[in-house]
């Protein structure tokens, strides 16, 4: 049984499930195309109301819901809380507009033709979902994908076995149709399988760029649609003119909310020199301010990483930069003692080309402090990675900021704030952070026909 629920605080095993068998995998591709079938006749006000009911769900249990997210991968309670309403607004989002985005667009551009192009559901889409967002990142691949007609089929992360059940058990409470969505305890030779079944047309994978290799590969050897949803290693560009407590406080929020386990994380910050030390100093401050503890004690500002698994790969990785000639220059590298998979916040410099940690993307409350004198030094910093997910500059000048925002080679940057992701707003990546965009008007319109009908 590899799908297993483990409190990550206290190491106690809560709960285990059955792998999924072949047979299940079957049942669930037939019950997945038989809803794709029926949707097609079905008009999308009822598919709408659904949905909304599903966002009543989670808003009249939040409480439950909440609960699952902390106990499964340690986040804080009250971040659990907002997760279960952020998951609310992404479903409501497509309740108010999925209909409207998906009206047909004309193009009456050919002289003497008409044209138009509509947009239809393509069949079964695949769903790998990773453990820092339970249910929100389902939702992102569901919310649209429900509205056009195309079922989902849910893989998730083995850790929160408990919160996949619980995403199901949701949907028929607020009688989703059978088949629109279903969760299975899969193993990775079986997400192969389903990805290689002729009813599935789509792949939506939200995990680590190892991952992304190995799905978009399958998606690609078997022509099926794919978005890739990846890792990074975001900046967090502080220019001297920077309103220094509204970059402080927004610096340490994007590095250690959910523990640092976020993909648009701050995982680096860089600083121009007039207002470095202030800058360290203030961060200094902010993160020994957080309290180390028990997810679910209000008290607690800083939880656990998301299993002793991921303490420990993170304490290998900080081992090897620094023994690459990386220094700590705030925090306790070692590991706290006990059961549970905590993990002391850092602040690390001296993070050079030649390091081989450079450019590992780390997964938990360890930031990377960088000091710059010119923009130019910024910019060749900000882009020398891999990865291209996100980034904050933060800057006095807003027209300034922006036009440094153009120059960062990733697929979003928040100005003056912490990024984070907005229903309305288009989220994704480029280079090895991956391709395609959820969320918004372009979420909706990543599996679909776009099918030109001329007259
Ligand atoms: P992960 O290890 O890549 O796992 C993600 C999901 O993929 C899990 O369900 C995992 O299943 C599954 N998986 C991994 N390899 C697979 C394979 N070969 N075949 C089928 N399924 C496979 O990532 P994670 O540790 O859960 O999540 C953290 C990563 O996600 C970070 O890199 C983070 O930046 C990224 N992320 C990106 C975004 C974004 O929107 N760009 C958002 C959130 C997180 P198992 O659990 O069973 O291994």
């Amino acid at each position: 049984m590899s799908y297993k629920a483990v409190n990550p605080f206290n190491g106690k095993t809560i709960r285990e499930f059955a792998d999924a068998t072949d047979a299940e995998v079957e049942q669930a591709l037939k019950k997945a195309n038989a809803f794709y079938h029926a949707a097609k006749k079905q008009p999308v006000s009822e598919r709408t109301a659904q949905l909304e009911r599903l966002a009543h769900e989670f808003t009249a249990h939040n409480e439950k819901y909440a609960r699952l997210l902390t106990t499964n991968m340690g986040k804080l309670i009250g971040q659990a809380r907002s997760e279960v309403k952020k998951n609310v607004e992404f479903a409501m989002y497509y309740v108010k507009n999925g209909a409207q985005i998906l009206q047909p667009i004309p193009y009456n551009n050919i002289p003497d033709k008409n044209a138009h192009v509509e947009f239809s559901s393509i069949g079964t889409i695949m769903s790998v979902e990773p453990w820092n967002f339970p249910y929100t990142q389902i939702m992102r691949v569901f919310a649209p994908n429900f509205i056009i007609g195309n079922p989902v089929i849910l893989k998730h992360a083995s850790i929160v076995p408990e919160c996949a059940q619980a995403f199901e058990e949701a949907c028929i409470a607020a009688k989703i149709p059978e088949g629109a969505f279903k969760n299975l305890f899969v193993n990775y030779e079986q997400v192969n399988h389903i990805i290689a079944d002729p009813r599935v047309q789509g792949v939506a994978l939200t995990g680590s760029e190892g991952a992304g290799r190995k799905i978009a590969a399958e998606a690609g050897k078997n022509l099926k649609k794919s978005t890739m949803e990846l890792g990074g290693t975001d900046v967090c560009v502080v220019l001297d003119d920077a309103d220094l407590e509204n970059a402080i406080e927004g610096a340490a929020a994007a590095r250690l909310n959910n523990s640092g386990q976020v993909c648009t994380a701050a995982k680096r910050y860089i600083v121009q020199s007039e207002i470095y030390d202030d800058f360290l100093a203030g961060i200094i401050d902010e993160f020994s301010k957080r309290k180390l503890g028990d997810p679910l004690d209000e008290h607690t500002t800083l939880g656990p990483l998301s299993s002793k698994s991921a303490q420990e790969n993170l304490h290998q990785q900080v081992k090897k930069i620094l023994a690459g000639g990386a220094k700590v220059l705030w925090g306790d590298p070692e590991l706290p003692q006990g059961p549970g998979a905590l993990f002391n916040p850092l602040i690390i410099s001296g993070m050079t080309l030649d390091n081989p940690m450079y450019d590992t993307e780390l997964f938990g409350p360890v930031a990377q402090i960088y000091k710059a004198d010119t923009e130019e030094d910024i910019i060749k910093i900000a882009n020398h990675s891999n990865y291209g997910l996100g980034g904050a500059v933060y800057s006095k000048d807003i027209a300034h900021a922006k036009a440094l925002a153009s120059h960062i080679e990733t697929g979003q940057v928040a100005i003056n704030q912490p990024l984070t992701s907005y229903p309305e707003l288009p989220f994704g990546g480029v280079k090895n952070s991956g391709y395609g965009r959820e969320l918004s008007d372009m979420g909706i319109r990543e599996f679909v026909n776009a099918k030109t009908i001329l007259n």
